[in-house]
């Protein structure tokens, strides 16, 4: 049994839907499919409910949502297309409830948000469902909470409970596939025990079908998106890159986490407890067999398979004379920026200082956290944006003489000065930082150093 996940660009329009309806009823397996919402919806919601409206702006905004979901249904006819606009239009109804809830009393609560969020995946599996039933599939949309998707309390970035997904949508999927139905699943979200609807965090449909593959013990899980595969590097920067055939969990989370945006880094976890080997499938070249994710290997004597990039970082330094004496110090700095939402890529302490990585987008939530504490833990602190974050992967770094040693000697070749340095804690990943001006050419000169030419890529292998 499979999983099938197909992301916002496979859905938004009827080229894109007639494909998806191509490669589900091809395939002779039992499957589940999971949907993203229609790309741009997620956004759309998500700007609509972040300022006070009008109940004449709700109107507008629902009339466009209802008619972008009800075009995308024109191919669909008879019964199918009667529960489609039935099915839309209850759930516009709902969410139009929800959206003046939220004008009257001016409050977005976490919960609330999640709530409102959740709508893009409800109507976007409505609409996949229906075309699938036109195309002769007994396809049935279903919805993560109604499954019993258990997730932890985190609004807006959630993690499943596992054991209680498998005991809950276990059986459910079970049956229906037994019965012969495709389940057309909703990504993104899932509800607590107490019943209040989570999401999982931007991009999250990769997770959820990682749990739902986890929970119904289907291998592998499809990810159906509009390129081949993980590359050897960004393609718009190195025009050598070329498609990576394999990756272990680690290698995929590292890329995935700093950069390579194929795959949400999180849905690696689920699949990597059950060994579920994860496939990404390109919608627009079916017969390419893509990136396979699995258990990891070796498998290039070179070792270093990809280097991936975040493109705007800054560098804040927190200074402390006394650092290196005082326990915590580290946890007190990451502690307070996490309660503001600062997400860390990397971090490095010394005796006097230590240096974090964040989002350069992230500054001024950084700049509030740290003035909070400066005094108490830390005498000074600064903030430098214009950094990049260089990520270069490869199972097998962490214990292979040498590899390091090369990375940096080809940067420094290119007279590219290296920042900071974050080694060690992961074995198959080396993060650095440089200018941002800088990021090209170090792209560059890596790709060239482990991978040559196209000729000299072929004998390395
Ligand atoms: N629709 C959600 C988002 O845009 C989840 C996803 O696309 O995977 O973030
Ligand atoms: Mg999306």
């Amino acid at each position: 049994m499979k999983v099938m996940k197909f992301g916002g660009t496979c859905l938004g329009t009827e080229d894109a839907l007639d494909r998806v309806s191509g490669v589900v009823r091809s395939e002779k397996d039992r499957k589940v499919v999971v949907v993203s919402a229609a790309s741009g919806v997620t956004n759309a919601l998500k700007d609509f409910v972040s300022k006070p409206r009008q109940e004449r702006e709700i109107d507008d905004f629902l009339l466009a949502l209802r008619m972008r979901h009800v075009d995308t249904v024109s191919k669909v006819e008879g019964e199918a297309r009667k529960d489609a606009l039935n099915m839309i239009e209850a759930k516009v109804t709902k969410l139009e409830r929800l959206l003046y809830g939220v004008t009257y009393t001016e409050e977005l609560t976490p919960r609330t948000k999640d709530l409102v969020l959740s709508f893009g995946e409800r109507l976007s599996a409505i609409v996949l469902a229906s075309r699938l039933s036109n195309d002769g599939v007994d396809a049935v949309p279903m919805e993560t909470d109604a499954l019993g998707f258990i997730t932890d309390d985190q609004h807006g970035n959630a993690v499943a409970l596992l054991d209680q997904c498998e005991r809950n949508m276990g059986p459910t999927l079970e049956t229906a596939l037994d019965k012969g139905i495709v389940p057309v699943v909703t990504g993104f979200f899932g509800i607590t025990p107490e019943g209040h609807v989570t999401t999982v965090g931007r991009s999250g449909t990769d997770y959820t079908a990682a749990v739902i593959a986890y929970s119904v013990n289907a291998k592998p899980i499809e990810i159906w998106k509009e390129v081949d595969g993980f590359m050897s590097a960004d393609p718009k920067l190195v025009k050598d890159a070329f498609m990576i055939d394999r990756l272990s969990y680690e290698e995929a989370a590292e890329l995935a986490y700093f950069g390579a945006q194929v795959l949400h880094a999180r849905a690696v976890q689920p699949a990597r407890q059950k060994g579920i080997e994860i496939v990404i499938k390109n919608l627009y070249n079916p017969e390419s067999p893509g990136t396979v994710i699995g258990n990891g290997r070796m498998t290039r004597k070179d070792v270093i398979k990809s280097v991936s990039y975040v493109p705007k970082v800054a560098t804040l330094k927190v200074y402390d004379t006394g650092a290196g004496y005082r326990s915590g110090f580290l946890a007190d700095i990451t502690s307070c920026l996490s309660q503001e939402d600062v997400n860390i890529f990397s971090a490095t302490t010394s005796q006097t200082c230590v240096a974090v990585l964040i989002d350069e987008q992230q500054i001024p939530q950084a700049k509030r956290a740290i003035k909070k504490v400066i005094g108490g833990v830390g005498e000074s602190f600064e903030i430098t944006p214009g950094a990049a974050l260089v990520c270069t992967v490869g199972e097998g770094l962490g214990y292979t003489e040498g590899v390091a040693a090369r990375v940096f000697k080809a940067v420094a070749a290119g007279k590219v000065n290296v920042e900071l340095i974050s080694a060690g804690a992961s074995t198959v990943a080396y993060h650095f930082s440089v200018n941002h001006k800088d990021l090209k050419k170090t792209i560059t000169a890596i790709h060239d150093e482990f991978f040559g030419s196209l000729g000299d890529r072929k004998d390395a292998e």
